[in-house]
């Protein structure tokens, strides 16, 4: 790519579309902008670039100024069959993400993790492990720093563990990750992917440059992606959780790899079988990479999680609360149900993506879950779900503040108020961040007001006082 000489339309300026016009800026490149919505963060972020020497188009001038253009960086957020890049297209012009534009410029190796559910943690353990050994490694890409920012950091002796998110996928083209992790495949964003064969598709892309000379780490429990086997070339290293496999699996209570025992899974200080399965993961990236055990067994000992998955944010008169509000498709929260020890009030609900709720109420049934309680945009969906399950422990509040304060009031002490909403957050919120902070607010305000209630019940009043005489 000869930026000098071209013009990029940057389409969607969120955090992966500013860093991508500042690398193309860096680059000498002539930038254009464009964004759907032309006020607050992103009119900030429009005038920052604004000044560095992009051009900010708006809608009224997208059609006319984009012939000027020679490739579309595309959001992430933006479809691939949405008229802009379709006109790209038909154009005979490149259409590509961010990370493409990473792919190309990085210098060093990387170890690229996709799947429908625990990149962020995965991606975390082993960055952790890589830190603990001494590597210069940056955690990028989906997990919320853009690959284009982090090429000049990562030198040839670097690392770069890149979370790919199937978004992402669908504009990558080059990149030839030295280990490329796949953890699952469940349902999920089918209103963008369309069908399961599509999705599954993309997910398989991250492997599609790797040959016999790179390694695929794939989950041998799941058979969408045990099947991915015969679609490579590159050496196969396997983890499962249930047998013994070629690679990281469990036995007698241990995480193990390659017949060499590592550490007592209770000791991974996080709860249930997807945990384990995330750190089997890990722990084969980290050994193909060159890791020693003891390395990895610190690093994964120690490990604190990641904010809102299955986080304790903490107890209001015996009731824990639990954040994890990241569960935004059935099968992350059907894990949480199945791994959250003790019974449960659950939180569910948001924006529906399309799918059925229907197993998440078979889990329910074998679970400690006593109530569920629907809010959000696909309430009533849900709850369709609920009754053709013939789940019928089941309040129905639409605002979230109401559902959390309902939610709290059905919890008795000893059971657990889990937020694991098997639904996006964009009916009512920013991001799964944003609804997580709120839960812990309402967790604040709820708390506040059990403790002026305490206070009232304890002071004396004046007619105590009289009865008392
Ligand atoms: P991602 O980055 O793929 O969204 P996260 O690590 O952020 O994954 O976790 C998202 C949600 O999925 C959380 O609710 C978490 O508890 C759950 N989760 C984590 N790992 C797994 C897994 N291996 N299988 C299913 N659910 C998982």
């Amino acid at each position: 790519m000869l930026f000098s000489q071209q013009t990029f339309l940057v389409a969607g300026l969120s955090r992966s579309g500013i860093a991508a016009s500042e690398y193309l800026l860096k680059k000498g490149a002539r930038v254009y902008c464009f964004d759907d919505v032309e006020e607050g963060s992103v009119a900030a972020s429009a005038n920052a670039l604004k000044e560095r020497g992009c051009v900010i188009l708006k809608k009224g001038d997208l059609e006319a100024r984009q012939a000027e253009c020679d490739i579309l960086v595309l959001s992430p957020g933006i479809p691939v069959d949405h008229p802009l890049p379709v006109a790209f297209r038909r154009a005979g012009k490149r259409v590509i993400g961010e990370t493409e534009l990473g792919a190309l410029a990085l210098r060093c190796p990387c170890v690229a993790v996709t799947g429908t559910n625990g990149k962020t943690t995965t991606v975390t353990m082993i960055d952790g492990i890589f830190k603990n050994a001494g590597k210069n490694s940056l955690a990028c890409g989906n997990i919320g720093r853009p690959l284009t920012s982090c090429v000049e950091e990562l030198q040839e002796d670097g690392v770069a563990v890149c979370e790919v998110s199937s978004f992402q996928l669908e504009t990558l083209y080059s990149l030839r990750p030295h280990v490329a992790v796949v953890l699952n495949i469940a349902e999920d964003h089918l209103n963008r992917h369309y069908n399961m064969e599509n999705y599954i598709y993309l997910k398989s892309r991250i492997f599609k440059n790797s040959a016999e000379s790179e390694y695929v780490v794939l989950n041998y429990d799941d058979p969408v992606v045990r099947g991915f086997a015969e679609k490579t070339k590159a050496k196969v290293v396997w983890f499962s959780c249930r047998e013994p496999v070629e690679g990281g699996y469990l036995s007698e209570g241990c995480f193990c790899y390659m017949g060499e025992k590592l550490f007592p899974v209770s000791e991974l200080p996080l709860d249930g079988e997807h945990n384990a399965a995330n750190a089997l993961a890990a722990i084969c990236a980290a050994k193909i990479m060159g890791v020693r055990s003891e390395t990895i067994v610190s690093a994964l000992k120690t490990f604190r999680g990641v904010a809102h998955r299955l986080q304790r944010v903490g107890e209001i008169g015996g009731v824990t609360f639990i954040d994890d509000s990241k569960a935004t498709n059935v099968d992350s929260a059907i894990k949480a149900v199945l791994s959250v020890r003790g019974e449960s009030v659950l939180l569910l609900g948001g924006k529906d993506k399309g799918y059925s709720y229907e197993p998440l109420f078979d889990a329910i049934k074998t679970s400690g879950v006593v109530h569920c309680v629907l809010y959000g945009e696909n309430a009533f969906r849900i709850l369709q779900a609920a009754l053709k399950k013939g789940f019928t422990a089941v309040t129905l509040c639409r605002p979230f503040d109401v559902a959390v304060r309902v939610a709290f009031l059905t919890a008795r002490a000893g059971q657990n108020l889990l937020l694991s909403p098997a639904s996006a957050s964009f009916d009512a919120f920013r991001n799964y961040e944003e609804r997580g902070e709120r839960f812990r607010e309402m967790m604040d305000i709820l708390k506040a007001e059990k403790e002026a209630r305490g206070a009232v019940r304890a002071a004396p009043s004046v007619d105590d006082d009289a009865l008392g005489e």
